[in-house]
């Protein structure tokens, strides 16, 4: 049945309406208009799905599209346009150029963390690439997936672009199709299914994956601060974020202090949330028990509270946790936040680099030869000085991970360059043919 579908969007792509700059410019606007018209549509099925608020679902799901969409539209002609590159002596006569063609046909399967944001924002850069798309958003949360079909298909034909639902098989069969490009967000597991199955058709792919990111407070950071960003990264969605901090390092002369501002931080943003009924909810009961199941591998010093019949843990802190634990091996993806103390900056650095690359990693410091420091001896996807999460949030800097936290990047200008493949021409004049080119003596060969 997939087979038909790429077929159709095969024979789409090939009468060129992709190219053309003003069509891609205009499927933008289509996209932004839908958005708007279904906004309430999607908000309210990401609180059925998460409990995810209306403000919330507005600010991390919603909002960063629209700029998105913005920035692509604005900058799309010059991002598109041919560039010249120069001609070495040896080529004499010739001229470069580089194309930056669509890859055709492309694949993305979405997470169900930010169902929204994350279906969407690869499909600008698909859209902005001149690429056909076929979007699978996650099952686990099938109010809002099922909205993302009905938008899209009231947008556009699905010979263009087209969702398909369904669980891990469909994925699966999706994958076995010839596929010119699939751009996948989801868990480090998942990604190594996904580059595998790409492999088989040596299909290209970037991959947006996950793992401990780690938030490293020194001694010189303004320790309020540092907290309140903290608990915001940490605890919005209810730790279900891919780049929210996993953990903390805290240097252990200000440990106590950070502590007493952490806990404030956190009765102060989300305290009320859950008071309301309004904090997000843990998105199934595996999670929901795996999180859970956490609680006893630590001293829990602040929060620890849950509710078995609507999912919700409240945000947590912990003590002792041994490095050898399940929470300490596995992503946590939710309201747990382990605290660690450090003496010296080669300790929290050796601690972080034994570990698999992160996505994200935070650094809180006035001292800026300490934020130097932590920011070039660890490897990481990318992350912040004195701040969490916001470096996704800006179309100006390229989003992705690195080692086992991801391939490749996109945001902005990087979407398209994920969704496009650069195609070098070289155009060779035929005023004149140099002999020197053909002769394969010493003597020519070191002239060129
Ligand atoms: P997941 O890997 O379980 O699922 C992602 C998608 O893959 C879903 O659409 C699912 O249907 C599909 N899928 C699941 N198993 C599959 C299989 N065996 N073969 C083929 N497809 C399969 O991830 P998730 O639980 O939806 O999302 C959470 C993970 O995603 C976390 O690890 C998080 O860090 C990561 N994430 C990363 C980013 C990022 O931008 N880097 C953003 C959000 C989430």
């Amino acid at each position: 049945m997939y087979v038909d579908l790429l077929e159709r969007q095969r024979l789409f792509f090939h009468q060129g309406k992709t190219r053309d700059i003003f069509f891609r410019k205009e499927q933008l606007e289509v996209l932004k208009r839908s958005i708007k018209t279904r906004e309430h549509d999607l908000m309210n099925a990401l609180k059925v799905d998460l409990n995810k608020s209306t403000e919330e679902a507005f600010l991390t799901e919603i909002a960063p599209l629209y700029q998105e969409i913005s920035h692509t539209i604005k900058h799309l002609t010059k991002w598109s346009k041919p560039q010249k590159v120069k001609a070495p002596i040896s080529h004499f006569g010739s001229r470069g150029v580089v194309y930056s063609e669509p890859h055709g046909l492309t694949l993305i399967i979405a997470p169900w963390n930010y169902p929204v944001q994350l279906a969407f924002a690869p499909l600008i850069g698909a859209i902005a690439g001149g690429n056909c798309a076929v979007i699978k958003p996650s099952e686990l949360t099938p109010n809002t997936s099922k909205i993302i079909k009905e938008l899209l298909n009231e947008s556009y034909s699905k010979d263009y672009i087209c969702v398909v639902e369904g669980a891990v098989e469909t994925s699966q069969r999706l994958l076995e199709q010839p596929f010119d490009y699939i751009f996948f967000t989801g868990s480090v597991a998942v990604g190594k299914v996904v580059m595998e199955a790409a492999a088989k058709q040596l299909i290209p792919v970037t991959l947006e994956l996950g793992g401990k990111s780690p938030a490293v407070v020194d001694k010189s950071a303004k320790l309020d601060l540092a907290a309140k960003r903290i608990a915001w990264g940490k605890f919005i969605n209810a730790g279900q974020t891919c780049v929210a901090p996993d953990y903390v390092l805290v240097h252990e002369e200000v440990k106590d202090s950070f502590l007493n501002h952490l806990k404030k931080q956190m009765d102060e943003l989300f305290s009320q949330k859950i008071k309301s009924g309004s904090y997000p909810r843990i998105v199934s009961e595996r999670h929901f028990e795996r999180l859970l199941s956490f609680l006893n591998e630590g001293e829990v010093i602040k929060g620890g509270d849950f509710n078995r019949e609507n999912l919700v843990i409240s945000p947590t802190l912990l003590e002792e946790v041994d490095w050898n634990e399940t929470m300490m091996k596995e992503e946590i993806f939710g309201p747990l936040l382990p605290i660690f103390s450090y003496r010296e900056a080669e300790e929290a650095i050796s601690i972080i680099r034994d570990r698999p690359c992160p996505l994200a990693f935070y650094i809180f410091a006035e001292n800026e030869e300490m934020q130097k420091r932590f920011i070039h001896e660890l490897p990481f996807g990318g992350g912040c000085i004195n701040d969490t999460v916001m470096h996704l949030a800006t179309p100006y800097l390229p989003f992705g991970g690195k080692g086992e936290s991801g391939i490749g990047a996109y945001h902005g200008y990087n979407s398209f360059l994920a969704f496009t493949h650069r195609k070098s021409i070289l155009k060779q004049t035929t005023r004149f043919d140099l002999p020197i080119r053909y002769r394969q003596d010493e003597k020519a060969m070191s002239l060129l």
